[in-house]
């Protein structure tokens, strides 16, 4: 830290992303990136124009893409807002909404206490329960910002729309934000819930389900007003936060949506298969509803399974929450890699003397 840093800085504790190693190649499954590569509409949606078109600024209000993400969900283009990963949303959503203070679950994003202390936000978390699941009471009546993945991370449970409603309705004064970014591997979407709801915000990524997190795109539903107010934001901040290339790709990603909802499909059909594997190994894991499993073995440490596996050539993501110790999030890859996955899960449980091949 050099002695320029506004001291109010000083304390924070930026997020940590999963690692992106480079020094072998490695079965990635810790950043719950798609093992699947973008539609193929969207590998060819970019010519030689486009990239001379590269010295134009993109368009600041990317009405193109908004128009057809409002079409996709049922709604106007006044009530898509789009920026760089749905991160920088959540940045602008407890810079505008935290006036109050804000409420999550624990565990959760581990991101959302880092904005939280970024804009001076004091915030309290509600605990999940024993089982994981969410304490649906504990985030009613908050009476500030109340922020809920769903499905959760690092859990991948998920509650459905009427638990979604019953919080959203309890808080009409403040605003709900529901950070959907697995919503399509099973779960319930409240994007319909915005026009009944002021104060329900539905943020969803391009960096899971429709494969394209190097592309930097996220997208929130809202009523006009509260999608009013990020725009101001952004436009205080860096109004062309989406650039000229991700705009184009993003609306060739909406014309080809049966691709990414069919792709979901394969990944939930290897999450399934990949459950019962683990299951027969002695793991136990939540329900998930995203693209990865949370999952626990008994005598078997969470870090010595991460770093075993890693030397193998297998990355998975273990955190460093102490309560999280025994505990592994596993992204869902393809068929193949979770072949592989396994395969090692059983040779390090042999090493470990749980585990006899019969
Ligand atoms: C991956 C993720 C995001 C957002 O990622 P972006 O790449 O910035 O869109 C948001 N919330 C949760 C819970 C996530 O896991």
């Amino acid at each position: 830290m050099s002695r320029f840093l506004h001291e109010k800085y000083a304390p924070l504790e930026a997020y940590t992303p999963g690692e992106q190693p480079r020094d072998r190649a490695y079965i990635k499954l810790n950043t719950n990136e798609s093992p699947y590569p973008p539609a193929p509409e969207v590998l060819d949606a970019l010519g030689q124009q486009d990239l001379e078109d590269l010295r134009l600024y993109s368009d600041p209000e990317g009405k193109a893409l908004k128009e057809k993400l409002a079409w996709y969900y049922g709604c106007q283009g006044e009530n898509v807002f789009l920026s760089n990963g749905s991160d920088d949303i959540l940045n602008f959503a407890f810079m505008a909404f935290g006036a109050q203070g804000a409420v999550f679950p624990s565990p959760s994003y581990s991101f959302y206490p880092v904005f939280a202390q970024l804009h001076g936000v004091p915030y309290r978390t509600v605990p999940l329960r024993e089982d994981f699941t969410l304490d649906v009471e504990g985030l009613c009546h908050t009476g500030c910002l109340t922020v809920l993945a769903n499905p959760n991370a690092p859990t991948g449970l998920a509650v459905g729309l009427e638990a979604i409603e019953g919080i959203v309705a309890s808080n009409p004064d403040q605003v709900v934000l529901v950070d959907e970014a697995y919503i399509d591997f099973g779960g319930e979407s409240a994007a319909e819930l915005i026009h009944r709801y002021q104060n329900l915000l539905v943020v969803m990524t391009y960096s899971k389900s429709r494969s394209m997190a190097g592309a930097r795109l996220g997208f929130a539903l809202g009523d006009r007003e509260l999608i009013a107010d990020l725009e101001k934001l952004k436009f205080s901040t860096n109004p062309y936060n989406v650039n000229r290339l991700t705009l184009t790709l993003g609306a060739a990603a909406v014309d080809a949506a049966p691709y990414f909802v069919e792709n979901a499909k394969r990944i939930m059909a290897t999450r399934a298969r990949t459950a019962a594997a683990l299951q027969m190994l002695g793991f136990t894991f939540p329900d998930s509803k995203a693209n990865f499993l949370f999952i626990r073995r008994e005598g078997l440490p969470g870090a010595l399974l991460y770093r075993k596996l890693k030397d193998r050539g297998v990355l998975i993501r273990h955190f460093s929450d102490p309560a999280l110790a025994d505990y592994n999030r596993v992204t869902i890859g393809t068929e193949e890699e979770m072949g592989v996955f396994l395969q090692e899960v059983r040779a390090i449980l042999e090493e470990e003397g749980l585990y006899e091949t019969g």
